[in-house]
């Protein structure tokens, strides 16, 4: 009988079981993908710590940055989502953490990621009804069925591409992703000089998709030196500031400020899931720039501590300090418009201009005895 090699964990902190499970019986609509190459992600090392926030099916096999090719597969699979045909020798990838498509969040916020209620986690169906099953990256092949599981999506490759590289496409999404997010708010054009914090994989996959993208420069904070300061130079880094060298926020802080020069980056990208990486990343920034956090998504943080939600959460957030020229008209029309609409006069205590009538305006304030507490030099030209 015809095996295939699959590795599992019974939890966090336990080492890997090489275990051995018969060849599946392939359904209609279902593939058996042979495993090329599959990365380990931060992810798998969160759950491997124990970091992942909900119950997890274990024993389990990790691996989501997975691709391989299609060694059989059922009559009824004929073509990837995005239509390209698929037949057996096809070079594919899978990506985990697949919307159904139905529930509210699929239905009303489809371009949230991960808010799916109903989430397909590795999008591969599990043909045993024990483990191990043939569903994480970490096998020699896993199997997917799109009958029992339709949200499974399934992406045909370049017939010459390598599987190597095919590996990064589902990291390398994120950080389009979040580059494409930064667009969508005004905060990323060509030119602009982008900040990374962070140097693992996500860092340099970003500071890649950042200059195809467009950036100006590109400066990356992390460690260590080697390797993965010098690969960052390798892939085009203008510079990169080390946090070995650099080592209190202050510091880093300076040190980038000097490199990038004028007022601060455009914009700062956080990949390095450290909790302090946000509010040492807005220092960074020019008044005006933009921040996006892609780097948290465990339980790494409380309601006090909560800066990772930002990114578990996909939200935008958004400052805003007072206004610009071009929006005064607007207050002037609304007011005009709406005039009638409300009580406005009921916001004001009036208070007369005298240095009693200003005292008590101030006071009245501060004690919140009034709502806006309004002088008025000279009542008569104030009708109404
Ligand atoms: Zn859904």
């Amino acid at each position: 009988m015809q095996t295939v090699r699959v590795s599992t964990y019974d939890g966090p902190g336990t080492a890997p079981h090489i275990q051995i499970v018969p060849y599946p019986k392939i359904s209609d609509k279902a593939a058996l993908i042979q495993i090329g190459v599959c990365g380990v992600c931060g992810t798998d090392l969160h759950i491997l710590k124990g970091h992942w926030p909900k119950p997890l099916p274990w024993p389990l096999t990790l691996g989501h940055e997975l691709a391989g090719v299609i060694v059989e597969k059922g009559p009824g699979l004929e073509a990837d989502f995005m239509g390209q045909p698929l037949t057996v020798g096809c070079k594919v990838m899978l990506p985990p953490l697949m919307p159904c498509g139905e529930c509210d969040y699929c239905v009303h916020y489809p371009n949230n990621a991960n808010r799916c209620l109903n989430p397909t986690y590795y999008g591969r169906y599990i043909p045993f009804e024990k483990p191990p099953h043939l569903w994480g990256g970490w096998a020699e092949m896993v199997y997917v069925d799109l009958e029992m599981l339709p949200a499974t999506k399934i992406y045909r490759l370049p017939d010459t591409m390598s599987l190597m590289l095919a590996s990064l496409s589902e990291p390398l999404t994120s950080c389009i992703r979040a580059l494409n997010r930064a667009v969508s708010v005004g905060g990323f054009r060509v030119g602009h000089t982008v900040v990374i914090q962070g140097s693992g994989p996500i860092g340099v996959l970003m500071l890649a998709a950042a200059r195809e993208m467009g950036a100006g420069r590109v400066i990356v904070v992390g460690a260590p030196e080697q390797p993965r300061l010098a690969l960052c130079q390798a892939f085009g880094a203008d510079a990169t500031v080390s946090i070995e060298e650099y080592t209190t926020a202050r510091a880093r802080i300076d040190a980038v400020r000097q490199i990038v020069g004028g007022y601060g980056a455009d914009l700062v990208v956080d990949c390095s899931g450290h909790p302090s990486a946000g509010p040492e990343g807005i220092e960074m920034l020019r008044d005006g720039g933009t921040y996006v956090e892609m780097g948290q998504f465990t339980d790494a943080g409380s309601i006090e501590t909560n800066w990772h939600r930002i990114c578990v959460k996909d939200i935008n957030l958004l400052g805003s300090w007072a206004f610009t020229a071009n929006d005064i008209p607007l207050a002037i029309n609304m007011l005009d418009r709406a005039r009638n609409r409300y009580p406005w006069h009921r916001i004001q205590t009036r208070f007369p201009f005298t240095e009693a009538g200003i005292a008590e305006a101030t006071q009245s304030a501060m004690d919140m005895r009034c709502v806006k507490a309004t002088i008025v030099p000279n009542a008569d030209i104030c009708v109404g």
